[in-house]
């Protein structure tokens, strides 16, 4: 039986055609960007028509965008040097947040001893938006950072109705944007959004490869200092084989978003249709709106059998992800599920869908899990 990959959200699979742009830059092009002669040029010519499509998908400009190694790097540059340069005062965000912000954030506490003011989440993991309106007419220098799409529940943000909370001056807002970024439309146009980061592997790019948007007037001095690369905003030789795959995966899926959307939701609502007959099955994170098709976060009753579901799957050959942080070998939910206070003795899976998947494979991941409860 060949493997079911469920996993998605965690990371993806390449595109062929990625692969095939990414293996014949390497096989012919190695000069570096930064140098000045032919073979520099063709290189940086790599980066600039990356840098353009990333710029017409986010309706933003070309001098606006900055590539890095992963979005981990690109939340830590904006949020560390946004706190430096815009003398902010308080730090808003929640605790749903991916831990490559809320690890940040604990170390701007302590090293700036500024207040990091989490929003309340409800049950489904929508931050409150009337609390970050309050906060926000009080008219301290605010750094705002909010997921679009949360990777564990795929509960949504309002982008629209935050943009419009964080308008006035003494605010800036960054977008961590991963799970949207290739899957909808994600556009900084006319919105305001001073910083919005992604990363390739996502949307079936190549790993080691990112980005961040920076608006033209928000602008924060680099946080990897050396060479005068990404005009001197983020240094280092640039992974032009990387930053190729990131434009051929987005162009994809740009191409094809509309397709491939549709298609995830219907496996969704077939395996959520599926699951729902099992018994006492419930859904993390928003269901009915505001919600992102590829994440389906499952809550199982309590029972030895449940407790063992994510191996019984993997030795099955379905690759998930329990949603749950392993510490001394001892599971336990995540910072997620229990912001959302999900009730610890119920056992959580997160099943992550993309194009490649199949009504099939749902089919069968329901008849096995039907198998494993029984
Ligand atoms: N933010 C979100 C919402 C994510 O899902 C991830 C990846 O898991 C990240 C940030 C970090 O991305 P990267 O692996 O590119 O550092």
């Amino acid at each position: 039986m060949q493997r079911i990959y469920f996993d998605n959200a965690s990371t993806t699979p390449m595109h062929p055609e990625v692969v095939s742009v990414m293996t014949e830059i390497m096989n012919g092009t190695f000069g570096n960007p930064s140098s000045i002669h032919m073979h520099g040029r063709t290189s940086r010519s790599i980066i600039e028509a990356a840098r353009k499509t990333v710029a017409k998908a986010l309706e933003a400009s070309i001098g606006e965008i900055f590539f890095t190694s992963c979005a981990t790097e690109a939340i830590n540059t904006v949020l560390k040097m946004a706190v430096e340069n815009h003398q902010i005062k308080r730090i808003i965000s929640s605790p749903t947040e991916h831990h490559c912000t809320l690890h940040t954030l604990e170390f701007i506490e302590k090293t700036h001893h500024l207040p990091i003011i989490y929003l309340d989440v409800d049950e489904n993991g929508n931050p409150d938006m009337s609390q970050l309106q309050a906060l926000l007419q009080e008219e301290t220098p605010t750094l705002v950072t909010l997921m679009y799409v949360n990777n564990e529940i795929g509960t949504m943000i309002d982008l629209d109705v935050v943009s419009e909370l964080c308008a006035p001056d003494h605010v800036f807002f960054h977008c961590d944007a991963v799970q949207a970024v290739g899957k909808i439309p994600v556009s900084v146009g006319g919105k305001h959004i001073d910083y919005l980061s992604s990363s390739a592997h996502k949307f079936h790019g190549p790993k080691g490869v990112g980005f961040f948007y920076m608006n033209g007037d928000s602008i924060i001095p680099p946080y990897i200092l050396g060479g005068a690369q990404e005009r001197n905003m983020r240094a280092g030789t640039e992974n032009i084989y990387g930053i190729a795959g990131l434009e051929k995966a987005l162009e994809i899926q740009l191409n094809r978003q509309a397709d491939t959307y549709a298609h995830i939701l219907q496996l969704r609502n077939h395996f959520k249709e599926e699951l729902s007959k099992l018994g006492d099955i419930q859904f993390n994170g928003n269901q009915e709106d505001h919600f992102m098709p590829h994440i389906l976060s499952v809550s199982f009753p309590p029972s030895p059998k449940g407790d063992m579901l994510m191996f019984n799957l993997d030795i099955s050959g379905i690759s998930a992800s329990s949603g749950s942080a392993c510490s001394s070998g001892i599971e336990n939910d995540s910072h997620v599920l229990q912001a959302i206070g999900h009730p610890a003795e119920r056992k959580s899976i997160r099943f992550s869908f993309s194009e490649y998947n199949t009504m099939e494979e749902v089919d069968q991941a329901i008849n096995l899990i039907k198998s494993i409860l029984e």
